[in-house]
């Protein structure tokens, strides 16, 4: 595939931009216009911005790019739950989703293209990470999801819980939450952003001094450092222990918690005795917990556990005091839930082979 070597100005922020024309010798005040245009409107080009000067459009047109990810494959689960395949400029796939009404309209982003962290029940990190999405492509979901929906002037919230690691890809990941954040462009409030991770520690000390701050989700998956390392490999290089007393130093809203999500294995963390360790960890910390029951899926060596354990589990958490959710999970027969997206790059393989692939991974 061709790659266009014109910078691409999606991924800019509004200051960037400013500087950017000022450079070719145009009005900084036509930043806003542009700004508005590719982030507000989804405009993907140059030529209907009526109200930019013509010679300007032109000369941008010639210089510069604006990168709009393409929707190639949409799929819509029986509970409405949309699945956008999107394809990006030089090839690769991700995938989008969009979840109604949980309360609120949510659009689950990707952060990576693949993912390194290989976490143990996790479809995607079978793909292994093929690269960081810019900051254009992780804010460009938002702008063509909203379009093909018709949500660009409704409220919605984001959450980076898609395919990758949002704290392994930091300043594309921060700047793109600027850019949604951005009062010119689609000004989503910082508290309708949820940022998920598996507790990359260096990272979240820098996340804990952004000025914009979204609600932070913690995957934290397991209640000791034997059976986390086992689960989530980068356990072995930022552990459990450390993760909490980070957890711990957050600086919070006023009224604000974090999320901790915890996957339940039938067998392996679902046991009281683990919930009573989770209640015991999370003693002082502002927190509220998530169960994800397994998305089960081929190749995916665990079993989701039975309802009754994951009530059961759930009912240790409440009685001690801990606030306490149950994922429902959405878009599962579209494969659409936590855990389950994964695209193949390059050529679309057969159903069988990928299976094969997955059972031999
Ligand atoms: N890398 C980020 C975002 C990933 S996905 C993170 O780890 O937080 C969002 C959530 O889905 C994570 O908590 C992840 O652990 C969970 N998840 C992954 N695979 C899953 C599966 N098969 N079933 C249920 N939840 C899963």
């Amino acid at each position: 595939m061709r790659i266009d070597p014109r910078p691409d100005l999606a991924s800019a922020d509004l200051p960037e931009l400013e500087r950017l024309l000022e450079a070719a010798g145009a009005p900084r005040f036509h930043a806003r216009q542009l700004f508005r245009w590719i982030h507000r409107r989804a405009a993907g080009d140059f030529a209907g911005m009526t109200d930019l000067p013509r010679g300007l459009r032109g000369m941008l047109a010639e210089r510069f790019r604006i990168a709009t990810p393409a929707v190639s494959g949409r799929d819509q689960s029986t509970d409405g739950t949309t699945k956008f395949l999107l394809q990006l400029d030089d090839g690769a796939r991700i995938e989008a989703v969009f979840i109604p009404d949980t309360p609120a309209n949510t659009f689950c982003l990707s952060t990576q293209v693949g993912c390194a962290m290989q976490c143990a029940f996790c479809l995607t990190g079978r793909m292994r990470l093929t690269r960081n999405l810019t900051a254009g492509e992780i804010a460009g979901q938002v702008r063509v999801l909203a379009r093909e929906l018709d949500m660009l002037d409704a409220p919605f919230n984001v959450v980076l819980m898609g395919m990758g690691e949002p704290l392994h890809n930091y300043d594309a990941t921060m700047k793109a939450l600027r850019i949604l954040a951005n009062g010119h462009g689609l000004a989503v409030p910082a508290r309708r952003m949820t940022l998920s991770t598996i507790g990359v520690l260096p990272a979240l000390a820098r996340l804990a001094t952004e000025p914009l701050m979204p609600n932070l989700a913690i995957s934290l998956h397991a209640t000791t450092e034997d059976g986390r390392d086992r689960l989530v490999p980068v356990n072995r290089k930022y552990g459990l222990k450390d993760l909490l007393d980070a957890c711990r130093r957050f600086p919070l809203a006023r009224r604000s918690r974090i999320t901790f999500e915890y996957v339940l294995l039938a067998g392996v963390n679902d046991t009281p005795e683990d919930a009573r360790r989770l209640v015991r960890l999370l003693n002082g910390i502002k927190a509220k917990v998530n169960l994800l029951p397994l998305n089960e899926a081929a190749g995916i060596p665990f079993d989701r556990p039975p309802d009754e354990a994951v009530n059961r589990f759930a009912r240790v958490l409440s009685e001690r005091g801990v606030t306490v959710s149950v994922r429902k999970s959405r878009g599962r027969d579209i494969r659409a839930a936590c855990g389950q997206l994964i695209t193949e790059s390059g050529r679309a393989k057969a159903p069988a082979q990928r299976l094969a692939d997955l059972i031999h991974a």
